[in-house]
């Protein structure tokens, strides 16, 4: 055939450097079909782009089709060849395409001499780019070989077609051809954190993307000693006042989250040392800034995890004493209207930055989930992006996120604010009608009930307004998380208190602290794991750590007086880890016994089956404990084998798999056979069509963010028990995903 697929893909290798030579991405492209199609000696070479607010794909450039076709040809995801190769992600090779059911012919584009037709799609990982399409008059013309290595073209044009839009913008501001705009790139498809929707200014953590502070322009010359002893002790008094704002509403976790800013502040050192370059001749702005950078080396070439992170904070606690110096007229510390963007956050940052009223957060990548749930909780959307992603973002720019999809639009379109304008507002409409019943019953009168996750004791509020019946899980790791150091049990039993107060008597169930997996500490950061999801996680860090244990079992024990309180152990591998938990809590006991402190004796203790050890040994288990909630955040991971973290596998974590589904039906039944308590706590009940299984299953009591409940709740009322049993049956009877994936989309 003469091709010459080999020179073909090293020609394409170097597709970068024809950035330099063209002029716009569509310039690029245009390039790049020519160059493709020469060395597949083919009539047609096109390059579609994908869309992915609008889901459409424009044809932006092409070899031997209608130029006129440019940018008018539209396809929908599916539609035509094309769009099939692009929604399945698949290469679509046919012979003679006049036979293909998929094929669309496209009129007065000169397509109808074309029978052989190949289409690859352009893709990064999981997101959908475009589909590169050659085409040719003879049938039959393309072989497995073209296939091969138009997919080698494909996956390298994906992230170059990614990228382009931002070099080429990059090479305008270079160049000074015009000033620097904002990448062409309008919607970024990340992946959802934290539900909800937010507008407002990109603004890059600690201002700069390359981290480094120094004296703006704008600073004025006439600055003194004075000025600079003032804008430190109104530095002061603003974290003393953000301090105190944070401790209302986040008394469990934000306790001292300003206390490293305001011990910097304290320090004479660092105030000594900036007076005294002021008094040998500096300006105040370069004396602040030198001795920040200096403070900022010494902690991030620090070997020591902790002291990192320091570098964070003294960027941070310098950019508002510079505000304050220079009174640049932004208000140091307030982000309202600000979307933050950072490569990375801990816990504390999206604390702290709530508090100064972030309105939302970009993140890239990474061990986010914690972070995630606390933005959940402060309700604040976030959405993680990719690094390729995260290199599109301009600082400055208006941003609007859309946390429940992923999606960051840039520059939004007064088209995309107005309808997300009327979206919030429906959102708000509906939430506030949601007036979730007090009682759940199914179709036919089974009492369900439905309890409350709680992460922050923020949530509280919500477990309130959607009527949950008490607290099914509280997840304790999180007062852990944001700290420098292990609560102590004088400082924890306060946190526990509130969460039984607010229920009033209803039950409380608390779970012991679920530290490691992704969920790390700070200051653990020693223990360094291969696989920190098989290492020292749950119940196994604790009875390793019995002295943190038993801190944090008493401080449970006497928060439960007068109330309903429950103490549930996780990661539970086996019987005999259990009762190891068990006996520390009689120890525990036996200890406040000792000195006549009160507690609460009626504690029930009980297990999350959340590994698959647990599920085998789930009768023995029962002969032991309470009460027993299935975790199926983990139960999944740790069956399937699927990080639970992990983006690149996570089309394979599936609640609805058949093993999962035979693991809760197991558990479901020994439980109720032996009278033990039963609940669900994770997050498979956020898919109303999981509850027909559940209920069917045998499970009667659902432990969910508050939110899901207005959800939960109609899918219950909407089924009868009868029907569930029945549909739970169906489900158990099949051996393959794809039979379930069948059954739950007809359903
Ligand atoms: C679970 O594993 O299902 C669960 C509820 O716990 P977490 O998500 O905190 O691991
Ligand atoms: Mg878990």
């Amino acid at each position: 055939m003469g091709k010459t697929n080999v020179d073909m893909i090293c020609d394409v290798a170097e597709l970068s450097s024809l950035f330099e030579k063209s002029s716009s991405l569509d310039d690029f492209l245009q390039s790049t079909v020519s160059i493709v199609a020469w060395h597949m000696k083919a009539a047609v070479c096109s390059i579609y782009i994908y869309d992915d607010a609008s889901r459409l794909l424009t044809l932006r450039a092409t070899q031997g089709l209608s130029t006129d076709a440019i940018g008018s040809v539209q396809l929908r995801i599916g539609e035509g060849i094309a769009g099939l190769a692009l929604k399945e992600l698949r290469s679509i090779c046919a012979g003679c395409a006049s036979n293909t059911p998929s094929f669309k012919p496209i009129e007065g584009i000169g397509e109808e001499d074309y029978e052989a037709f190949l289409a690859v799609p352009i893709r990064r990982q999981l997101t959908r780019v475009g589909v590169l399409v050659v085409q040719d008059s003879k049938a039959d013309y393309f072989d497995s070989a073209d296939e091969k290595a138009l997919r080698a073209i494909a996956s390298q044009l994906a992230s170059v077609v990614e990228n382009a839009d931002l070099l080429m913008a990059l090479h305008r501001s270079e160049a000074a051809i015009e000033p620097m705009t904002a990448p062409d790139v309008k919607v970024i498809k990340g992946r959802p954190a934290s539900g909800g929707v937010a507008k407002g200014t990109a603004s890059f953590m600690f201002s700069g993307r390359d981290g480094t502070f120094q004296v703006p322009e704008s600073a004025p010359s006439d600055l003194t000693l004075a000025d600079f002893n003032h804008a430190l002790e109104t530095s002061k008094q603003q974290l003393k006042d953000l301090q105190r704002e944070a401790d209302k509403d986040l008394s469990d976790v934000a306790q001292l989250i300003f206390n490293a800013h305001l011990l910097i502040l304290a320090d004479e050192e660092f105030a000594g040392a900036i007076r005294r370059k002021i008094e040998s001749g500096s300006s105040p702005a370069g004396a602040l800034v030198d001795v920040v950078n200096h403070y900022i080396k010494i902690f991030s070439a620090s070997p020591n995890p902790r002291l990192q992170e320091k570098e964070h904070d003294m960027k941070d606690l310098g950019h508002r004493l510079l505000e304050n110096l220079i009174g640049s007229g932004r208000a140091p510390g307030d982000y309202s209207g600000q979307i933050i963007l950072a490569d990375s956050l801990l816990p504390s940052d999206v604390l702290k930055l709530a508090t100064e009223k972030a309105e939302g957060f970009v993140v890239q990548g990474g061990m986010t989930s914690h972070i995630a749930i606390i933005c959940r909780s402060l309700q604040k959307p976030m959405v993680m992006v990719d690094p390729q992603q995260f290199v599109m973002f301009r600082e400055s720019s208006e941003l609007l996120i859309d946390g429940s999809q992923g999606t960051v639009y840039i520059q939004p379109s007064e088209e995309v604010l107005k309808e997300y304008k009327e979206h919030q507002q429906a959102t708000a409409e509906i939430e506030a009608a949601a007036s979730v019943k007090e009682k759940t019953f199914t179709a036919d009168g089974t009492r369900i009930h439905l309890f409350a996750n709680i992460n922050l004791l923020s949530d509280l509020k919500l477990a309130k307004q959607f009527r949950a019946e008490g607290v099914g899980l509280y997840r304790s790791e999180f007062p852990f998380i944001i700290r420098n150091a292990f609560p102590s049990e004088e400082e924890q039993y306060p946190v526990y208190c509130r969460i039984v107060e607010a229920m009033k008597g209803r039950e409380v169930t608390f779970r012991t602290l679920d530290i490691g997996g992704d969920k790390m500490l700070a200051y653990q950061s020693e223990i360094e794991e291969a696989n920190p999801f098989l290492g020292l996680r749950g119940i196994r860090f604790l009875l390793r750590n019995k002295d943190i244990f038993v801190e944090q079992l008493c401080a449970m024990l006497r928060a439960g007086v007068g109330g309903n309180t429950r103490i549930m152990f996780p990661l539970i591998s086996s019987v005999d880890e259990f009762l190891e938990a068990r006996d520390i809590v009689k120890e525990c006991m036996k200890y406040m016994d000792e000195r006549g402190v009160a507690y609460n004796r009626d504690t029930k203790l009980g297990v999350m089956i959340e590994l698959p050890s647990a599920v085998t040994l789930v009768e023995d288990l029962a002969h032991e404990v309470d009460f027993m909630s299935i975790g199926t955040n983990d139960l999944i991971q740790y069956t399937l084998a699927v990080d639970r973290t992990n983006e690149t596998v996570s089309k394979l974590y599936l609640s609805h798999h058949p093993a999962i589904l035979r693991a809760i039906e197991r558990v479901a039944s020994v439980a109720t056979n032996h009278h033990v308590d039963i609940s669900i706590c994770g997050d498979i009940v956020r898919d109303s069509k999981m509850i027909p299984f559940l209920l069917g299953a045998g499970i009667t009591k659902f432990s969910a963010a508050p939110r899901q409940m207005p959800n939960i709740q109609a899918a219950v009322e909407a089924i009868s028990i009868e029907k569930a049993v029945y549909t739970a049956r169906q489900m158990l009877a099949f051996s393959q995903i794809a039979e379930v994936e069948a059954f739950l989309k007809n359903s």
